[in-house]
Order: C-alpha cells, then sequence, then structure tokens
C-alpha cells in the first residue's frame, strides 16, 4: 500500500530515500562543531522581531534590525542594537522578502545568524540557503527541511512514510478539474481544495457538492497563484467539524527531538488561528500520546532541526490526521513557553549554535505541563462588518475576542474549527466604552498640552507630595462642636462669649485658597490634613470650608461633589464646628432664590454637617440678610450676620459708612436674632485704629454677643489689626494657617498665636503644631502652582487703602490685567477702580466669583 503511493508520487519518494540516509548520517558519523552567535540580524518587523531581540538581549547576544522606509519610525528599529533600512524605493511587503539586501546587511556587518521569525521569508528554502552560502547561519531546519515541509504534498508523503496517519488526499498536485473528481467520486463530499505551497488559511475552498466542484477549483487555483506564486493545487477529504491540535517540537543537529506538547488551535476564521490555548483542554491523555509520538516520528524522520510545529485535524471520533509541518516558530509559540517554561527563541539560538538538547536541559523526561496559557489574536480587523480591515485604535476585535471567551461552549473545552462559523450570537458586540483607552487619552493630552481645564499662568505643579505630619492615635479630643451639638447654638454662643482668650476660626479650608490659589484645592489634599487638624486644632472656634465658590469650582472645574467634600471632613473633622458662608437670599449662588429653596439647602447643609452660617449680603441689604438668617436658624445652625465693611471709621472725612452706620446695621441684625456678630471686611481696609474704635463701640452695645471679625492682609496690617481687635473685646479673628497667609489672604494664624502668647488673648494653641500643619500646606501649595497668584504677584500693598479692591478680587484683577499685556500698568488699573467706585457712590465691594472666573 505505502509502496504504491510512493512509486505515483515518485519524486517524493526520491526525496524521501535520500533524508532518510541523511539522518542515518547525522546519528553516526557528523561531528557538529559549537559556534557562538554573537551577533543576530532579524528578517522581520513588529512583535516578533521584538520578541527576538529580547531573548537575545537575555543571551548578550547583539542585535541587527531591518526596517523598509515606511518602517523608519516602527519600533523594532529602535529595540534593535543597530538597524539598516532594505528594499530602498519597493512597497513595505517586498522590502522584507528582499534577499539581497538582507544578505548584503548580514554580511556587511558581522553578522552571525539571521532569525526569519513568523511569515515573510521564515519558511522559503532560498533565504535559508542563501544565508548558508553567505555564511551567516539560518535560525531553522536545513533548507532542504524547510523545502520539503514547505510542500504539502511532500510533507504529506514524509508523514505517511513515517507512519503517521493523514487525512485522504491527493498524492501530488492535480492538474486538471477531472483529477478533482475522480478524488470525489471515490472519497465523496465534502472535500477541500488546498494550496501545495500554501499558508495563513488562503488558498483553501470547500467544496460540498458536483456544482460547486469548478468555480471552486478556479477560485482556489488563482487565489494561490496570486498569494503563493503557484498555484499548485491538492484535494483533501473535508473533515467535519474537527478538532485543530498541533505538537510543538524541537530538534538539534544531533538527530534528538523533543515535543512540547499541544496547543488546542481550533477557534479558527477563515482556517486562520483566532485563540490558541496550551495544553488542549479535555484531551484524552492516550490521544496526546499518540500525537507527540507521531510529531517526534516525523521530526525525525526528515532530520528536523531546531523549532517546528506539526499540527494535526483530530475528528469526531477521537481520530488524529497530519495536516502539516510549521517549519519556524509560530505566533503562538508564547502559550507552550508559559506551561513548559522552556524559551523557544533561546533554544533555537542555542541549537543554532551547536549545542545538544541534552546540553540544553531540554530531555523529554524533564519536560512537563504546568498549568494552562491562552492566547488570542488582537488583529486590526472590524469583526461587526466581517471582519473588514480597520484603521485607527487597535480595539476593534477584542469584544468579538470576549464573546468567545465567554461563551459556554468555549468554557466547556468543546469547540471545533467551525465554532465560530456556527455561532453567530459571538457577533453581538457590546460597544465598548473604552475607558481605560479614554483615560489614557486625557492623561497624555494632559501632559503634552497642559491642564485642559483654565489656569491663569503655566506653571508646572511641584512634583513633591505633601507629607501629612505624625498624627496621634485614638479618638479627637472634645472641641466647641461637642458644646453646639449638646447645648444648642444659643447655649454655644454664650460658651465663646464666656471663653477666656482669643478664639480663632481657621480659614484655610476655604477663603485661604478662594484668595491665593483660585479656589482649586481638591478634597483630597483637604482631606489628608484633616485627622490632624481635628487631633491638635480641637480648641478653634471653627473651621471655614464652603461657601459660593466651593460650589462653583468643585462642579465646574474639579468635578467633584461638594456636598461629598462637607460629609467627608465632617466624619474626620468631628470636633470642631464648620463654618460656611451664606449669600443672604442668594444661598452660595448668584442670583435671588425662591425662599423655601433657600431654607431647604440651609436644612440639607445642616444635616450634612455644616454648623455654623456667616450669613451676608454684599450691599448690607437687610431684607436678604434676614432671610438668610431665618433659614439658618430654622435648620438649626449658629447663626452668625456678617456686616460688609468698607471705607473707614477712623477718618473723620468719610461720611458714607460711618461708626453708626455700623452699630446701627448690628442693633438690627441682633434684633433679628443672630447668635454672633461678624463684621466682614473684604477688602482688607479695617486698620488697627478703626479696629479699636469699632469693636469697642460694639462690644459696649453688645456685651453678650460674641463678636467675629475676618480681614484680609492685602496691605500687611492683618496681625496689627487683628491684634487692635481682640484687645477691644473681639471674641474670634479669622487666620489661616502661615503658609497659607498673608497677601490677599488672611493674616498668619502663627503670628496671631505667638503674639497673644501669655497675654489676656491667649489663644492656648501649640506654636509647634501650626509649624507643621504649615509646612504640610506649603508643599501641597506647591501643587496648585499655576493657580497661585504669586505667579504674577509678589507682596502685598498698602494701596488697597485707596482703591478698596476685595482680596479675592485683587487677585482676579491682578491676573487679567497681566494676561491683557497691562502687568506693568497696573497701577493705573487700580486706580481706574477707585475712580469707578467714586462714581458709582462709592459701594461696599466684594469678590463674585462669576467675575472671577470668566476670564479664565
Ligand atoms: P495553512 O497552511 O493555511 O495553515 P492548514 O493545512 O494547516 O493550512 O489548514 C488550516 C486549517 O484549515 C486547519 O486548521 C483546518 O481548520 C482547515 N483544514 C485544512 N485541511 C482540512 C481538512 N482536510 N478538513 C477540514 N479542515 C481542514
Ligand atoms: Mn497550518
Amino acid at each position: 500500500m505505502l509502496q504504491l503511493h510512493f512509486v505515483k508520487g515518485g519524486l517524493t519518494f526520491l526525496g524521501i530515500k535520500r533524508i532518510n540516509v541523511l539522518s542515518a548520517a547525522f546519528q553516526s558519523t557528523q561531528r557538529v562543531e559549537y559556534k557562538p552567535i554573537k551577533k543576530v540580524l532579524v528578517a522581520n518587523r513588529g512583535e516578533i522581531a521584538t520578541r527576538v531581540f529580547r531573548a537575545c538581549t537575555e543571551l548578550g547576544i547583539r542585535t541587527v534590525a531591518v526596517y523598509s522606509e515606511q518602517d523608519t519610525g516602527q519600533i523594532h528599529r529602535q529595540k534593535a542594537d543597530e538597524a539598516y533600512l532594505i528594499g530602498k524605493g519597493l512597497p513595505p511587503v517586498q522590502a522584507y522578502l528582499h534577499i539581497p539586501d538582507i544578505i548584503k546587511v548580514a554580511k556587511e556587518n558581522n553578522v552571525d545568524a539571521v532569525h526569519p521569525g513568523y511569515g515573510f521569508l521564515s519558511e522559503r528554502s532560498d533565504f535559508a540557503q542563501a544565508c548558508t552560502d553567505a555564511g551567516v547561519r539560518f535560525i531553522g531546519p536545513t533548507p532542504e527541511v524547510v523545502q520539503k515541509m514547505g510542500d504539502k504534498v511532500e510533507a504529506r508523503a514524509i508523514a505517511i512514510s513515517a507512519g503517521v496517519p493523514v487525512v485522504p488526499g491527493t498524492d501530488s498536485p492535480i492538474t486538471c478539474l477531472t483529477e478533482a473528481k475522480e478524488f470525489s467520486d471515490k472519497y465523496g463530499f465534502p472535500i477541500i481544495f488546498k494550496a501545495a505551497f500554501g499558508g495563513g488559511g488562503r488558498g483553501m475552498r470547500v467544496v460540498r457538492s458536483y456544482e460547486e466542484l469548478e468555480e471552486n477549483y478556479t477560485r482556489a487555483y488563482s487565489e494561490a497563484l496570486s498569494a503563493f506564486g503557484n498555484g499548485s493545487l491538492f484535494v483533501e477529504k473535508f473533515i467535519e467539524k474537527p478538532r485543530h491540535i498541533e505538537v510543538q517540537i524541537l530538534g538539534d543537529k544531533f538527530g534528538n527531538v523533543v515535543h512540547l506538547y499541544e496547543r488546542d488551535c481550533s477557534i479558527q476564521r477563515r482556517h486562520q488561528k483566532v485563540v490558541e490555548i496550551a495544553p488542549a483542554a479535555l484531551l484524552d491523555p492516550q490521544l496526546r500520546d499518540r500525537l507527540t509520538h507521531d510529531s517526534v516520528k516525523l521530526a525525525k524522520q526528515v532530520g528536523y532541526e531546531n523549532a517546528g510545529t506539526v499540527e494535526f485535524l483530530v475528528d469526531k471520533h477521537g481520530k488524529h490526521y497530519f495536516i502539516e509541518v510549521n517549519s519556524r516558530l509560530q505566533v503562538e509559540h508564547t502559550v507552550t513557553e508559559e506551561i513548559t517554561d522552556v524559551d523557544l527563541v533561546h533554544a533555537q539560538i542555542h541549537i543554532s549554535e551547536g549545542k545538544s538538547l541534552p546540553e540544553l536541559g531540554l530531555k523529554q523526561e524533564n519536560i512537563r505541563i504546568n498549568g494552562c496559557a491562552i492566547q488570542c489574536r488582537v488583529t486590526t480587523e472590524d469583526p461587526a462588518r466581517g471582519f473588514q480591515p480597520d484603521t485607527g485604535r487597535i480595539e476593534t476585535n477584542i469584544p468579538f475576542l470576549q464573546n468567545v471567551l465567554n461563551n459556554n461552549q468555549f468554557l466547556q473545552g468543546t469547540v471545533d474549527t467551525q465554532f465560530i462559523d456556527e455561532n453567530p450570537d459571538l457577533f453581538n458586540l457590546r460597544p465598548v466604552q473604552n475607558r481605560a483607552q479614554k483615560l489614557l487619552h486625557y492623561l497624555g493630552h494632559v501632559m503634552v498640552n497642559g491642564p485642559t481645564t483654565p489656569i491663569p499662568v503655566k506653571v508646572k505643579p511641584s512634583s513633591v507630595d505633601p507629607v501629612v505630619p505624625p498624627i496621634p492615635m485614638g479618638e479627637s479630643p472634645s472641641g466647641f462642636r461637642d458644646i453646639l451639638l449638646r447645648e444648642g447654638p444659643e447655649k454655644f454662643a454664650k460658651a465663646i462669649r464666656q471663653h477666656q482668650g482669643l478664639m480663632l476660626m481657621d480659614t484655610t479650608f476655604r477663603d485661604a485658597h478662594q484668595s491665593l490659589l483660585a479656589t482649586r484645592v481638591r478634597t483630597h489634599d483637604l482631606k489628608k490634613i484633616a485627622p490632624f487638624v481635628s487631633q491638635n486644632f480641637n480648641n478653634l472656634f471653627s473651621l471655614e470650608n464652603w461657601g459660593g465658590a466651593t460650589f462653583d469650582v468643585a462642579m465646574r472645574f474639579l468635578y467633584e461633589c461638594p456636598w461629598r467634600r462637607l460629609q467627608e471632613l465632617r466624619q474626620l473633622i468631628p470636633n470642631i464646628p464648620f463654618q460656611m458662608l451664606l449669600r443672604g437670599a442668594n444661598a452660595v449662588g448668584y442670583t435671588n432664590y425662591p425662599d423655601n429653596a433657600v431654607f431647604k439647602f440651609c436644612e440639607v447643609a445642616k444635616e450634612n454637617g455644616m454648623d455654623i452660617f456667616r450669613v451676608f449680603d454684599s450691599l448690607n441689604y437687610l431684607p436678604n440678610m434676614i432671610l438668610g438668617m431665618e433659614a439658618a436658624g430654622q435648620a438649626g445652625g449658629v447663626v452668625e450676620a456678617a456686616i460688609s465693611y468698607t471705607g473707614d471709621v477712623a477718618d473723620p472725612t468719610r461720611t458714607k459708612y460711618t461708626l453708626d452706620y455700623y452699630v446701627n446695621l448690628a442693633e438690627a441684625l441682633v434684633k433679628a436674632g443672630t447668635h454672633i456678630l461678624c463684621i466682614k471686611d473684604m477688602a482688607g481696609l479695617l486698620k488697627p485704629k478703626a479696629s479699636d474704635m469699632l469693636i469697642r463701640a460694639l462690644r459696649d452695645r453688645f456685651p453678650d454677643v460674641p463678636i467675629h471679625v475676618h480681614t484680609h492682609d492685602t496691605a500687611g496690617a492683618g496681625v496689627a489689626s487683628m491684634l487692635a481687635c481682640a484687645h477691644a473685646g473681639a471674641d474670634i479673628v479669622d487666620v489661616a494657617v502661615d503658609s497659607m497667609s498673608g497677601m490677599t489672604s488672611q493674616p498668619s494664624m502663627g503670628a496671631l498665636v505667638a503674639c497673644t502668647k501669655g497675654t489676656d488673648q491667649d489663644t492656648g494653641i501649640q506654636l509647634e503644631k501650626v509649624f507643621d500643619y504649615s509646612e504640610y500646606w506649603e508643599v501641597a501649595r506647591g501643587l496648585y502652582s499655576a493657580f497661585d497668584c504669586t505667579a504674577t504677584m509678589k507682596s502685598g500693598n498698602s494701596d488697597v487703602y485707596e482703591n478698596e479692591i476685595p482680596g479675592g478680587q485683587y487677585t482676579n484683577l491682578h491676573f487679567q490685567a497681566h494676561s491683557m499685556g497691562l502687568g506693568n500698568k497696573f497701577k493705573e488699573v487700580k486706580k481706574a477702580y477707585a475712580e469707578a467706585n467714586k462714581i458709582l457712590g462709592d459701594v461696599i465691594k466684594v469678590t463674585y466669583f462669576d467675575i472671577y472666573y470668566d476670564y479664565i
């Protein structure tokens, strides 16, 4: 029977004979010289070139890349130690097929060996031969073996001669349709036309009836001709629903062959592998033995050297049939590496150097399966459009692969080569959100183009992360909030009034960074330091952490929820009262809201942790303030009615905002039931003498009401004024931690603590803790340098007493002037502001954040 086959395919017969002799010769007489490889050229591109370079680098071998003109910027070029252009003027594929250029590069650059990768020239015996002729080693089998394995008809004959079962098929290429008819008459349909020199699933046509025969023959022929330069076809019986299982082999120059077990590549589309798995699921151990045994036998038969794959189909009855040998490294080699722990490229190189498999530790009994590995081929094809080639980012067939991996039949390990064709639901693709891609894109954009949110100045944030000072363990010490919760707002106010020494409100969590950093500080940085504040500053009157700008910036720029910020800070700081700024009937917005909205807002704010509501109106318009006060009071909050301060009560020439004006207003507010009275000096106009006059007058008139003073340090006299206020009877003054104080922000906490230490106004705060707190903010502030007013403003300025610009607005105007190229004319800008104020009848001026942000 066998003999007959050989006679029919005489040429094959002769070939086998010769190989048999050769392989016998290897085993007996061949002496192989060991020649180390020092430099490898990879005649390929992309992933596989990089893969081989990696192995070379691991082995201390120098690497050489070749690249086409179109691939000048490709990564494989950069990954190699040397790189040379090939195929000048040719299309990209042709360049990598240009044998003379590649050989030239190899010879001119002392290359010891060429690795062909997969595809391109990897299975071209003429290339293997050209390398050998040029004295360069070809990392792969000998040219003769490459040639035999490249011819599928010949490979089949070799399999037969080795006693390996093949699919019933023609023993030689067919020359006319009649031969195909004869074959189908004998074996019945379906049959398959296959290109004798084919690969990559091309040149293959399944025929299920006589009617389809001719057309498929013609098509397969022309496909084979155009793809492989040779139209020669042979015919095989088409096996229905087989599994594709292949065996990885390694052979050395001494005739040793080992296998590295199998891979299941049944998941295919158009006869091309899509998913590869090692080892094959649910494979009968006896069948595994037959497959691996046959593969080794076949490799030995041809004197197979280096890495190769023997491919089989396994039918529904567990019968296996040889289909072809791939005499090269395969795309899916990595899954075998994963489960056997053998680096196949290392092995290929060592074998080429002349090492034997036993020398490499590759004895069959040492090679074991450990675990399993799956590879999916991510391609630039769009499954939703019939796997059409696609351009752009490589995302497209990933959802399809996910469907395959989640498919029940796949999970049960019972798939065959027709799986994809028979499961249309694999094409129900969920549109991908590409969240990770989008995020990467965004980060890349920010890295290259800077922040996407508007910033006033192009200063990079510091790369140093603020370090939180050590925090004592355990619960926070009790603070004034405990009194408030226990006894309610009235008694809380009483306790404040009775307290000995000066009390402080810390504005670092709001007004300080509003004035210096355009309110950009994120909850993240506030939360980090919050436990430290809770532990060390429990005797603060309150912590200001909320206001209109908080809402505006959190939602417009930070994409944060201001409510969540409140909740989270509340959890971290349970002991210190929180204070917010409420714009009377405007709440935290820029317009008059319906009363019930303001009431509800206060109610919810209180529920979420707000304690003290500083209610103000930019024009000191009483009805607006009263509404806010009622809303805060009804919500159960502490009401702190704030009088906006402007002008100078100590200047007898100013007749609009006199001492009487303020005292009368305070009278009305106290009458309306405020728990605390506040002087809100937004521009920092309150000088020490005026402080003394104003606070003393209020103190005398309202001996029982706590007085709270807020100022900005724009001119630099803030500390002096606050000390004067304290001396005149103020209970509480506003400060910001040192590194967030001064200029348009509040006066320095450390300065106030130090200056009152040991006096009647002693704050009871430990100065060392202020230093620690300040150090955190000094570093944290660096993260916001693009928003830091010090980018353009270097100092405070006493001309604020002339122009009366509120702190936040001053910063804004300064940025604005600079951005409009008026940086050197800021003095004139300020003068114009003062003139406008006079024309408008000397109004109270506040920083409104819609004005502030419109320009950035
Ligand atoms: P290529 O060289 O293109 O890889 P193969 O001969 O390895 O060609 O076949 C590729 C795939 O085509 C196989 O995995 C299998 O799915 C299908 N195929 C090939 N021959 C047959 C056959 N005789 N019966 C059924 N399917 C076949
Ligand atoms: Mn194949």
